[in-house]
């Protein structure tokens, strides 16, 4: 299975791509787990990354694309999280999937309206033990997890906002690239996880 998870920030692709990846035996690969990977590992390419990424802003699509290829690569069945985020990335990606005959079987594009963004970002937590995203609202954390309780550094108002626009600006224009090429499914993303998952797999 190779499918590309869409959706602004906040939207759930992390947990359903996790999800999908888990039911079908693929690799879930998370541009943003990547980001903050390389900056929680002090690296030069880290210290690069992240002033963007604590800006709410996007990093540029050349080190993006040198970032995640190489896991694209590696396998061919994948579920990519927050990558395309805009139309070179999209055309990047095309061009490495058409070197490996290996196209893409399914957008899912994550809809869910931006005041019920804000609430969920603004919620979310990520245990400093065990990377999970909880949220206060809708995942509370379980008590096998030690802890501490994070908020993400772009998870405060004004980066929440500079997401979102961003997301309307770059990456929402991805839905008519797709669905010109026959690939894309819009899918409601309110409501709880589990019944996000239900909807999802009633396409997949
Ligand atoms: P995410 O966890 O997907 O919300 O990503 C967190 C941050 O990582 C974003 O706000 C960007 O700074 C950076 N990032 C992740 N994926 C991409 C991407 N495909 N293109 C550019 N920047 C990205």
């Amino acid at each position: 299975m190779r499918l590309v998870v869409l959706g602004p920030p906040g939207a759930g692709k992390g947990t359903q791509a996790a999800h999908l990846a888990a039911s079908n035996g693929a690799r879930h690969i998370a541009t943003g787990d990547l980001v903050r990977r390389e900056i929680a590992a002090g690296t030069p390419l880290g210290q690069t990354l992240k002033a963007y990424n604590d800006r709410g802003e996007l990093v540029p699509d050349d080190l993006i694309i040198d970032l995640v290829t190489p896991y694209i690569a590696a396998t061919s069945n994948w579920i990519l999280d927050g990558f395309p985020r805009d139309e070179a990335q999209a055309r990047a990606l095309d061009a490495v999937l058409a070197a490996h005959a290996a196209p893409i079987d399914l957008v899912i594009a994550l809809c869910v309206a931006d005041e019920d963004l804000v609430t969920r970002m603004q919620g979310r937590r990520i245990s400093g033990s065990t990377g999970k995203t909880y949220n206060l609202q809708s995942s509370p954390r379980p008590p096998d997890d030690p802890g501490p309780f994070l908020t993400r550094a772009d998870d405060h108002p004004d980066e929440i906002r500079r997401r979102l626009a961003v997301y309307h600006q770059a990456t929402e224009p991805l839905q008519t690239y797709y669905a010109a090429k026959g690939l894309l499914c819009r899918i409601d993303g309110g409501g709880q996880p589990e019944e996000v998952a239900a909807r999802i797999t009633r396409v997949t």
